[in-house]
């Protein structure tokens, strides 16, 4: 996961009520100890280490229960993925990991983490220097995650409760190519989109620091976040800091896209990220406790909500790492895995320059002050080169027509 923030103050509440043993530190260890192993080679999507990760997974969804709901009767949805790999582009196979536990309900609720990492380095965005042939085990980012999905599956499956909603476990590949497994989930669901109530994602929950807390991102994208963390986080005492927007670096943006309220649990960025060195043993087991027994009861008491939650369009996108280094941009979401020429935008953020000139979901920008546009990259360099209140013309295809837009940054 990679994203910029925007911090509001802190709460911190001094409550402490421990809760028996839902979950305990010994069995997250051993999650994340398998995960983030050597043997699985930092689970690169596509990869044997990755399939081999998929199987733990499935495996674990199958003795809590759950029932296979990916493709043709199995836990896994597979999907294909084209990497560059030393300049080339490959085809790779992804597979998300999609176990349904069925009460019956009309509405089901989807719990998410990304369970790929960056394998040995060949698939790109790496931050260690010479980190080709290098394993990233990606401890925290995500086998904190992953393990937080295994452990909240086996606890709402095994908790002798008949829930009002069904709930819907997935394992997502191809996060760090582009939030790629959960797009092609949104975009082919196992469970109809209209169908989902609300989707909570957690991508690195491995790091928590007591006096930071957890950032919660996602929290303007309906009000029943603000209706209920707050006082979950009270008896949990922890500390958190808010992000309203629903579009971030993690697989709950496509979610989000499709006007599904999401919320994004995250312990904050650190010095291994993306690096060799995010290894297991610098997992803070008893913080990660914390956090998933926070989202254990937002589970229950989302489910026990009298209505379902309201989905509200949180605009103010902080969309990606890069954004920081333009002193302008468009305010739009890109497709990383369109693979055709120009730019695809996934998402517009409201009243910033590509919405206020026209564009929508769906275009593709082509053009930008007479530049041809090849791939995102291009795109960026652009950016760099604009100021603020500059215009300039934009090119852009919509179905068959081609469009010309002003842009004013
Ligand atoms: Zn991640």
């Amino acid at each position: 996961m990679n994203k910029l923030f925007l911090f509001v103050p802190a709460f911190w509440l001094s409550v402490t009520i421990c809760h028996g043993q839902r979950f305990k530190a010994d069995d997250i260890q051993k999650h994340i100890n398998f995960l983030a192993s050597d043997d699985l080679e930092g689970r690169g999507t596509g990869t044997l280490g990755e399939i081999r990760a998929a199987n733990y997974i499935a495996g674990l969804f199958e003795e809590s229960g759950l029932q296979p709901a990916g493709t043709e009767g199995s836990f896994f949805q597979p999907f294909q993925v084209m990497v560059s790999v030393e300049g080339n582009p490959h085809q790779l196979i992804g597979r998300n990991v999609v176990g349904f536990l069925d009460n019956g309900a009309e509405k089901t609720i989807v719990v998410g983490a990304h369970y790929d990492h960056l394998g040995k380095g060949f698939q790109g965005s790496s931050l260690s220097p010479d980190s080709q042939n290098k394993i990233h085990n990606g401890a925290d980012d995500n086998a904190s995650g992953t393990t937080g999905l295994i452990e909240l599956a086996r606890f709402i499956s095994k908790n002798d409760v008949k829930e009002k909603h069904n709930f819907l476990f997935i394992a997502f590949s191809g996060e760090e190519l582009g939030l790629l497994g959960s797009k092609h989930f949104v975009n082919n669901p196992t469970v109809a989109l209209n169908k989902i109530s609300s989707m909570i994602n957690m991508d690195m929950i491995g790091r928590l620091q007591d006096d930071k807390g957890i950032v919660v991102s996602g929290w303007g994208t309906s009000p029943v976040w603000g209706k209920l963390i707050p006082g979950i986080a009270k008896k949990q005492s922890m500390r958190y800091t808010i992000d309203s927007s629903g579009v971030g670096a993690s697989d709950h943006t496509s979610f989000y896209l499709k006007e599904i309220p999401v919320v994004q649990f995250f312990t904050g960025s650190h010095g291994d990220y993306h690096k060799t060195s995010d290894d297991a043993d610098k997992i803070n087991l008893p913080g990660e406790v914390k956090i998933i027994n926070l989202i254990a009861d937002l589970l229950v008491q989302l489910d026990a909500e009298p209505s379902e939650p309201v989905f509200v369009a949180a605009g103010n996108a902080h969309s990606g790492s890069t954004v920081s280094n333009f002193k302008v941009t468009l305010g739009v979401m890109p497709d990383y895995s369109y693979t055709g020429k120009g730019l695809r935008i996934d998402g517009v953020t409201k009243a910033r320059p590509a919405e206020k000139a026209g564009m929508v979901a769906g275009d593709v920008l082509i053009k930008l002050g007479g530049k041809e546009i090849g791939t995102i990259y291009d795109y960026m360099d652009m950016l760099g080169k604009y100021e603020k209140g500059e215009q300039v013309e934009a090119v852009i295809l919509r179905g068959g027509d081609t469009k010309v837009m002003k842009v004013i940054f």
